[in-house]
């Protein structure tokens, strides 16, 4: 008997629904692990205070002695709160979060005079010894030196019984080694660029901020069941397995009622997350079994995804509490919806308005439409850019899949916004006459609230949404760092206000056109040009990928093909001119991620292999020989007449022995690729390589596997089935 697929299923057969301790009201324990304002009130001097709330609104810088209080104030907070070590948290290149902790505790170096000690220096700088994270080469072996630096626009924290100080990572050069530098560049640079543009309509707004809310899902498997599958283990998805005979047909589990294990995990969770000051609001069931979803109230675009990338993993220790695994790998399970990250984008002015939300006037409309138009702008002339912001071996799996948004970028705005645009692309070329103006500010732009109310159409399918008062880049990969994604979308936006604010001012000085003349005639060309990226129909059909071809947007179905937009002239010179990345960082990232492709890749082949071989055959064998002890049998009894006797089992070890011989050729023909895809020249042949000539056996060898998980006697079958972890909970 398959012993580990038994006892685990056994060991969760006798689970029970992990109690969680009751805390109190959300709206009282909200924050109480941050230093936030409240604690930097109450533990700060005054002077230290202001330096840290001047730091986090205009970027100023912190001295030393200033620095020694607010590092002070911070140890005696975490103290008073049973903490014992503090660590410098980070971003690297890895995509998932990084911390080495150390000790409040010092003593003399005779050991005398114990301590709690925290200055300055250490809150302000580390050098953790970060040789071994990727760096694309900016940093070589001689020089393995970055350090990181206190982040202070995004609070510290305690998890557990450690101060958490989120930083950046960069490399003594200057180089951003980490995913937050960048993003932090890019925020300042469109909070530069959609400030000057908020300007034409308010003189007052002095900054904008952009605005994040993400969508999380994830799937939720049982820890043993988890752990009896090697490929879950090792890639975070399954390799192979037959489909349960039911999956999400009967769309049972859709915002069904929530399973009680999962419910109290989802409790526990969120009471982390109380404490964590990460403001979780929504639960439910997803569209896959054993798939759920959990959204905050949208954040600061920093300090979003600083909490986005300390939920998965809070998640993933809570969940141990409760016997569970989570998974954010895009598609662990063949034939059922996989899971994504819908970032919710909006830009937010200090005077409280959102950008991209109508108003109640004609010109705060004009406002909108300015941003909403710009923003359509920037993804189309960047569509490629956006393609590339959310490439990964995993995502690969869900974009074009039939069930996620496609590899084609393009944006859906509704039918009701769309005669808006259509409307405007008739305004006159140069000086408006009273009447159209009028005719312009009552019945198309000042109609707008109206026609947003009941803009209920909702289309699941497209990468890039308007709906409402946002935008929702739904293509973005469940087990993405937001920063990514985040980084690109700011960018490019804030080089589109750049060009927006150019191209306007020359109206007005060459033109000699009023302000809102001058909007109006730059919108109407950008409504023009831009018309290949907006598109309201099903983002699934073939028809679309004819018609996008023909509309000439790219759909890159690989990451390797998708990369190489972030290193072309065009991706360059946004990042450099912006100043939020130089050529360097830009390669680094590009070489990181395309190296991360191949390791991915590489490593689901040789599990894949590995199971293929040491599990599936041998399993098959055993069981193949049982049958033929049967028929070895049937023909000592029946003599000549045994093989019409034991003509099933004859046909089923034949048919064994063709799907052993098809994953015999086949893991080995995968296996020569890979040795081929290996000596290749180049990191970009080799990801090629593993794109093209590797990877297409995974589907084959799974066929073979998956055929014969239906022959073999379930007794003997090693690894937990489809229907075991998608139903069991
Ligand atoms: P849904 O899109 O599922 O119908 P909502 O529109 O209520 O739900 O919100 C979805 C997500 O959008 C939430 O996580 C919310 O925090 C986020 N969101 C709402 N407004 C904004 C905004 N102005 N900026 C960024 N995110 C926002
Ligand atoms: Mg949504």
């Amino acid at each position: 008997m398959s012993t580990f697929r038994f006892q685990s299923l056994k060991e969760t057969a006798n689970r029970k629904a992990v109690e969680v301790k009751e805390l109190d009201k959300k709206s009282i324990i909200f924050g109480s692990n941050v230093f936030n304002d409240k604690a930097m009130r109450q533990f700060l001097t005054p002077e230290a205070y202001k330096a840290v709330q001047s730091a986090v609104q205009h970027g100023t810088k912190i001295d030393r002695k200033l620095a020694d209080y607010i590092a002070m104030g911070m140890k005696e907070w975490a103290l008073a709160k049973g903490v014992t070590h503090y660590t410098h948290w980070f971003q690297p290149l890895t995509g998932a979060t990084a911390e080495k902790h150390d000790a409040f505790f010092e003593t003399s170096f005779d050991g005398s005079d114990p301590v709690e000690k925290f200055g300055g220096s250490q809150l302000v700088q580390q050098e953790p010894d970060a040789s071994s994270f990727p760096n694309g080469g900016i940093r070589n072996t001689f020089e393995a030196r970055g350090y990181t630096a206190w982040d202070p626009t995004s609070p510290a924290f305690i998890f557990g019984t450690t101060l958490c100080i989120p930083t950046v990572f960069v490399s003594y050069t200057g180089e951003a080694l980490d995913n937050k530098a960048p993003l932090l560049r890019a925020l300042s640079a469109i909070d530069d660029a959609a400030t000057e543009v908020a300007k034409y309509f308010d003189k007052n707004v002095k900054k904008v901020t952009p605005t994040l809310g993400w969508e999380q899902e994830y799937f939720l498997i049982d820890a043993a069941l988890a752990a009896s599958r090697p490929d879950i283990l090792l890639t975070g998805r399954t390799l192979l397995g037959h489909a349960s005979a039911k999956g999400q047909q009967l769309e049972d589990h859709y915002f069904g009622s929530i399973p009680t294990r999962v419910l109290n995990y989802m409790r526990d969770l969120e009471n982390e997350c109380m404490l964590l000051g990460i403001p979780v609001k929504t639960r439910h069931n997803e569209v896959a079994p054993n798939q759920f979803e959990l959204a905050p109230i949208f954040e600061e675009t920093n300090l979003a995804v600083d909490h986005n990338s300390l939920l998965m993993d809070v998640m993933q220790k809570v969940a141990e509490r409760h016997f569970f695994k989570v998974l954010f790998h895009e598609k662990p399970f063949k034939g059922v919806n996989g899971s994504g990250k819908h970032n919710n984008w909006s830009l937010a002015t200090d005077t409280g308005v959102n950008l991209l939300a109508p108003g109640k006037t004609p010109m705060s409309n004009l406002q909108f439409l300015t941003f909403f138009i710009n923003t359509i702008k920037a993804v189309y002339t960047y569509e490629e850019l956006m393609r590339a912001s959310i490439a990964s071996a995993s995502n690969d799996h869900r974009l074009g899949a039939n069930e996620a948004p496609p590899a084609i970028i393009s944006v859906f705005i509704g039918q009701q916004l769309t005669r808006v645009l259509e409307q405007l692309e008739d305004v006159t070329n140069g000086k408006l006459s009273p009447e159209e103006k009028t005719d312009l500010k009552l019945n198309v732009v000042g109609k707008i609230p109206d026609v947003l109310l009941d803009n209920t159409d909702r289309n699941r399918t497209s990468p890039f949404a308007f709906t409402g008062n946002k935008f929702e880049f739904r293509a973005v990969g469940s087990s993405a760092n937001c920063a990514v994604s985040m980084t690109t979308l700011n960018s490019i936006v804030a080089k589109q206000l750049i060009d927006f604010k150019k191209e306007v001012d020359a109206l007005i000085d060459s033109k000699g056109l009023k302000k809102d003349e001058a909007i109006f005639n730059v919108l109407r060309e950008y409504i023009k040009q831009t018309k290949a990226i907006l598109f309201e129909g099903d983002g699934y059909s073939d028809d679309w990928q004819k018609e996008a071809a023909k509309r000439k947007l790219s759909n890159h179905k690989t990451t390797p093909e998708a990369l190489k937009a972030k290193v072309s002239k065009k991706a360059m010179e946004l990042f450099e001119s912006l100043g939020v990345m130089n050529h360097v960082e830009v390669e680094a990232r590009y070489e990181i991620e395309v190296e991360e492709y191949t390791k991915k890749i590489q490593i689901e082949g040789r599990v894949l292999g590995d199971i293929a071989r040491n599990h599936v055959i041998p399993t098959a064998i055993k069981y193949q020989n049982t049958l033929i002890e049967n028929v070895k049998g049937l023909k000592e009894i029946f003599g000549k007449d045994f093989e019409k006797i034991a003509k099933e089992q004859i046909v089923l070890i034949k048919e064994i022995s063709a799907h052993i011989e098809g994953i015999n050729t086949n893991v080995e023909a995968m296996t020569e690729e890979r040795k081929k895809a290996n000596n290749l020249t180049s990191a970009e042949k080799t990801a090629a390589a593993y794109c093209d000539k590797v990877k297409p056996y995974f589907d084959i060898i799974r066929e073979h596997c998956d055929k014969l998980e239906l022959l073999v006697d379930d007794e003997t079958w090693t690894l937990t089935k489809y229907r075991e972890l998608l139903f069991t909970r």
